[in-house]
């Protein structure tokens, strides 16, 4: 059995004639630079996720830039970041001449570790990127917490994670200061190239970065401030405007699909303890959780009536001899992906940065043995019992 990680032409199949319909509707209009899709779609989002103003912009790492650009880093300036995420995340801190500071993860969530941030903290600290990684809310309340204490901003990486909601119902990318998000194919709303999204609950910040994503002139020529070209695409708008709505279903069909593995590893005795940082020889699979599915209030755990705690863009397990598994599964149709196999303090270009010499055993733990499974809506149950029988053989 094949089983691909992700499978973009099983989801292009069901809106074929719509998605080709919207790119045939921009191409007659001749109207490619921003204008009534792209306006359609940030529109649409803002409502979506309740921000006071969105605004499209190029893809998920220019939004995480022009989010920078638009608090002010300035070079020198300290940047916190956790240092397990894709690279952008500090890349644009670096593209500022700005510093980023890492923070070592949550072994269970595999999110910045609030308990470790103010450790981290100097006088030169402007802001705080949480990542909401795999999918699922960093922990923002700490966060918040701690940045109004030192004044600093929190810029949102929601690159994976559109429509996730943290544990009050409110949804990332509206908790910090901006929010940003990705569009990139394999995000659980993906276009037909690059995109991205900024988010703002503060009318001024929000004009200010739509200044910012036209080279920062207002009126037009007139440039009080230095910005870029950071424009989405109307083509990019059209298809996401098309694929939008069944966003929810996807991202439903996504967490079934999380649901369905979790449980066959349970029955078939392979779920190691959560909360591990070290294997020994017995070989089990840590099984990534969903905690803001059951909040845990004051030591008690409630039902809550989140829907999307989480939209698994990525099915993650840790396991031991990780690299041998993942050849073994290969070996038999099934593709893996590992994400990230260095973290921030191990890249090469960032071996000059003090924070890269501290010690962040989570992030080593998780960068040794993740292993992203595919967890995309058009899975069958065959599929899914497939792979998790070869992991099973695998582990004997
Ligand atoms: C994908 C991603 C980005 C970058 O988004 P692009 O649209 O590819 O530029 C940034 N941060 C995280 C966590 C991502 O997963």
């Amino acid at each position: 059995m094949n089983v691909p990680l992700l499978d973009l032409k099983a989801q292009y199949k069901t809106l074929k004639n719509e998605l080709n319909q919207a790119i045939l509707n921009v191409a007659e209009s001749q109207y490619f630079i921003l204008g009534p899709e792209v306006q359609k779609l940030e529109e649409s989002i803002a409502g979506y996720i309740g921000a006071k103003k969105t605004i499209g912009v190029s893809s998920g790492t220019d939004a995480l830039l022009i989010a920078l650009m638009a608090i002010n880093i300035k070079p020198g300036d300290e940047v916190i970041v956790p240092t397990f995420s894709f690279f952008a995340t500090a890349g644009v801190v670096s593209r500022l001449n700005a510093i980023p500071v890492f923070v070592d993860i949550d072994p269970v969530t595999f999110n910045i570790d609030p308990a470790k941030i103010e450790d981290k903290i100097t006088g030169k600290t402007k802001a705080i990127i949480p990542v909401h990684l795999y999918g699922q809310s960093a922990d923002m309340n700490p966060i918040i917490e701690i940045a109004k204490k030192h004044n600093l901003k929190v810029i949102e990486d929601g690159a994976q994670a559109i429509g996730v909601q943290y544990k009050d119902g409110k949804h990332v990318g509206t908790i910090g200061d901006i929010g940003c998000f990705s569009f990139f194919p394999s995000k659980n709303l993906g276009g037909y190239g690059d995109g991205g999204m900024v988010a703002a609950m503060d009318e001024e910040l929000g004009e200010k970065l739509r200044i910012l994503r036209v080279h920062g002139g207002k009126p037009k020529y007139y440039h009080s401030m230095i910005g870029g070209n950071f424009r989405l695409d109307a083509i990019q708008a059209a298809v996401l405007n098309v694929k939008l709505p069944h966003l929810d279903s996807w991202s439903a069909k996504r967490r079934e699909n999380a649901k369905l593995y979790t449980k066959l590893f349970t029955e078939a005795g392979l779920s190691e303890e959560e909360g591990k940082t070290e294997f020994d020889d017995n070989n089990k699979v840590l099984l990534p959780k969903a905690i803001y599915k059951n909040v845990i209030l004051s030591g008690v755990e409630e039902s809550h009536s989140l829907t999307n705690y989480h939209i698994y863009n990525q099915y993650v397990i840790r396991v031991n001899k990780r690299d041998d598994l993942r050849a073994f599964l290969k070996e038999n149709g099934i593709a893996t992906e590992i994400y990230y196999p260095v973290s921030f303090h191990k890249q090469e270009c960032f071996q000059d940065l003090q924070s890269s010499q501290d010690n962040y055993p989570v992030a080593d733990f998780a960068a040794d043995h993740s292993l992203a499974l595919p967890v995309y809506p058009e899975l069958s149950t065959e599929q899914i019992e497939y792979v998790v029988e070869k992991i099973k053989e695998f582990i004997g």
